[in-house]
This record gives C-alpha cells, structure tokens and sequence, in this order.
C-alpha cells in the first residue's frame, strides 16, 4: 500500500488480518476492534499452528532424552534461542536467557545482580514513567540492602528531562533501569544516548523492552545497554514466555536466580557445580512451545519488516491523534515528539472506566486505569486515562469507529 506521504510500505492489510483469527470476531454483536495492543497482542495462524504442531506432534522435554523426540525438540528449541538472538542482534547465544516474560527479567537482574553488587546506601536509579515491574523488583531490593531508588523526572509532554541526570548520578549510583517505550505514555526513550553517558560512569543499564519490541527494530549492541528484557505475548507471541539479554560478562559473574533442575554441571549434597549461562538461569522445564512460538512470531513480523510496521503504524498515530485532538474536552496524556502508536486520553467530566464500558459495548476493546504505571498519574494528578494502543493490523476505518465511539460516550455520560 502507499501511505498519505507518497511511501509504499508492505503492509497488505487484507492478508495480514486474515492472519489473525481472532479479528473475524464479534464483541457484542458488533466486529471487535482491538486497541489493547499494549496489554497484549494477538497471535497469527503461524504461531497458533506451532503451539498446536508442538501438542499433536512433538511434544517432549528439551535437553534430557536421548530419544527422537526430545532430542529433535531441543534442537527446536535452540534454535528458536538463535533466532531471538539474531533478531536482536546479541553477540552470543549465551546471552539470550527464557524467562517468563518482561517482570521475571527484571527480577532476575534485580536478584542476582543486587546480590553481588549493591549494598548499604547505593543508589540506583529510575524514571518516573516505568511500569510497576521496573519499580518494585528495585524497591524490593533497595528494602533488602537499605540502598535508595532515585527517579528521573519527565516534563508535561511526558519525556525524560535528561538535563538532571548529570545532578542524579552519583557516585554511589549502580544501576540504571528505565524503559525503552512507555506504554502509558508511547514515549520514546533515547536509551543510547543515556546508556552511553551511563558507561561513562561505568553504570550499567538494563532496558525494559516491553514495548519497544513489537513496534521497533532492537538491536543491542548498538544499544550497548547491558540488560535488555522483553515479553512474547507483546510482539504476537505465546504468553507466559520472555526474554533477557545480558552481556556476557554479567551472565557468567551472576549466581543462578532459582535452583532447580536442568541448571548444573554435578550436584552432591555438599556441593552444586553450576552449568553456564543461559542454562545456569533456567531452572525446571521450560515454556517449551513457548519459546518456539515467540520465534514464529519474530519470523512473521520480520517477513513484513519492522521498517515498514513503523511507518504504517506512525501514519496510524497521526490519524488519530488528529481525529483525538479535534473533540472539545478531550485531552491527550503524552505528546512527546517521539511517540510510538499508543495515545492515553481523558475526557472533561468522565471517568476513564465509564467511557471503556461503553466503548466495549460498540466492539472497541481499550485499557482503562493507571496502566501499571501510578507514579507516573500522580505526575499527571490524575486517577488514570484511556488507553489505545494499535498494531499493524489496526487500520483508519477502525480510527473513525472509535472516534465515533468516543463522541457517543461522551453524549451519553455528559
Ligand atoms: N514493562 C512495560 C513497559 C510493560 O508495558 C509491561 C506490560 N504491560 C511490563 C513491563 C510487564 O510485562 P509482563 O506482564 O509481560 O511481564
């Protein structure tokens, strides 16, 4: 297709939401638009048929048996590991670890690098956007060694005000840990320039990737950030599956984070030795068919290309925010200039929740409340927004829908 600026980008929306079946169906008698993309997103054929393929087909536990089945699925499974890893651009496969999804990362990182080093009175060091999961994981460890959490603050347009950093970093500071996207917000991060000024400082850096994956192409070692977290079911995967990155040299300084089966080279009661990274990380069969289909997912979204994902889904946030912007009371919570497909509003008058309601009734599906992120409302002064956040596979007709669906809402709860 050719966008309003004359690009051609490689979004053939026919085909593409034919891929998801889940966008045939009816939320109360009305064709379900989904604009909870932020929350989680929906999965195409190629990864409901992996799951289903992995069932009625190859079922097995990975990296145990010596027979056919478990022999093939862990090659499978590895080299799903491979494609994450190139699809993010790590410099070795050791350093892509499964996890849960974007909170385990976090808490793994929290764990077992706040057990070697942070200690009495360090300092580490957040934004004032970071969902729950970057906040607590940090909380609960600056309880544990009595360190403090510091916070960059952000402006009224909801970016990062990167001129107090310079004031925040001390040499007490350990860690820092923001996110790449906001997902309240859909502000972009400049997480290199931040990165690179932290090493400068030799601090360390994990990125919460969460929703920056499914909208950007991520590549680490252009990040050069030390941590890079991210979860399956935000870029059209499995749920219950995730990622960590770490750089190597942080991988093989770690402790394991759970002890369990699958993580040693020898266990005696007396003593365990450990296997590396990134089996030393995880303990107990895994999501098996969940790491594979989040490398179906990542195939599928590369087969249309991120390049061409950001610009269709950029034309999309103009749209709307043009659409947005012109009904009278409704204002939009985080204007930053760079701004991934999420738009947070509320309206003059109206309770967040109320407006979802009647949303939900016209079909639209949008996320209502604090989004997880409650520091960053009391920024605001406000209980919580109306969130609606596209994918590739939304489309302008769907915009229109919803505005009406808005202006509807607002005549009846006014
Ligand atoms: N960070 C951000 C920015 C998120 O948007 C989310 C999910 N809303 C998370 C972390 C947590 O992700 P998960 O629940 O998949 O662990």
């Amino acid at each position: 297709m050719t966008t309003e600026t004359g690009t051609i980008v490689n979004i053939d929306l026919k085909k593409i939401r034919e891929d998801f079946p889940i966008l045939k169906k009816q939320v109360n008698g009305k064709p379900l638009i989904y604009f909870d993309n932020g929350a989680t997103a929906q999965k195409p054929k190629a990864v409901i048929e992996a799951i289903t393929k992995y069932y009625s087909e190859q079922n097995s536990n990975i990296h145990r048996g010596v027979h056919t089945l478990s022999r093939e699925i862990t090659v499978e499974y590895e080299h799903a590991r491979e494609k994450i890893q190139k699809h993010i651009n790590a410099r070795y496969v050791h350093e892509i670890i499964f996890t849960k999804g974007t909170t385990d990362g976090i808490n793994l990182v929290a764990h077992c690098f706040g057990k070697l080093y942070i200690q009495e009175g360090d300092e580490i060091l957040l934004t004032e956007m970071e969902h729950h999961s970057n906040i607590i994981p940090w909380q609960l460890l600056c309880e544990e060694k009595k360190a403090k959490l510091k916070v960059i603050p952000i402006n009224d347009k909801g970016e990062l005000i990167l001129d107090e950093l310079d004031q925040l970093i001390s040499s007490k500071t350990k860690l820092i840990a923001l996110t790449h996207i906001s997902n309240t917000l859909g502000t972009i991060n400049p997480v290199k320039a931040i990165v690179a000024k932290a090493h400068r400082k030799n601090i360390p850096v994990l990125v919460d990737g969460a929703q920056a994956i499914p909208h950007t192409k991520v590549d680490v070692r252009d990040l050069d950030c030390d941590f890079y977290v991210f979860s399956g079911h935000k870029v059209f995967g499995p749920t219950g599956v995730g990622i960590l990155y770490g750089k190597e040299k942080w991988l093989n300084a770690f402790p394991p984070y759970q002890g369990g089966g699958g993580i040693i080279k020898t266990v005696t009661f007396e003593k365990t030795e450990y296997a590396e990274s990134p089996l030393k990380f995880e303990a107990g069969t895994p999501h098996i068919e969940g790491g594979i289909g989040l490398a179906v997912a990542l195939d599928y979204i590369n087969e249309i290309g991120l390049e061409h994902i950001h610009i269709y889904e950029t034309e999309l946030l103009q749209y709307a925010t043009n659409q947005l912007t012109a009904i009278p009371g409704l204002r939009i919570i985080g204007t930053a200039k760079e701004k991934a497909s999420v738009i947070s509003f509320i309206v003059e008058g109206i309770h967040p929740f109320d407006m979802g309601l009647i949303l939900d009734k016209l079909g639209i599906a949008v996320r209502t409340g604090h989004h997880c992120t409650q520091p960053l409302m009391q920024h605001f002064g406000i209980p919580g927004t109306i969130r609606a956040s596209f994918a590739f596979y939304n489309t302008k007709e769907e915009i229109d829908v919803f505005t009406e669906g808005i202006k509807k809402a607002i005549s009846m709860l006014r």
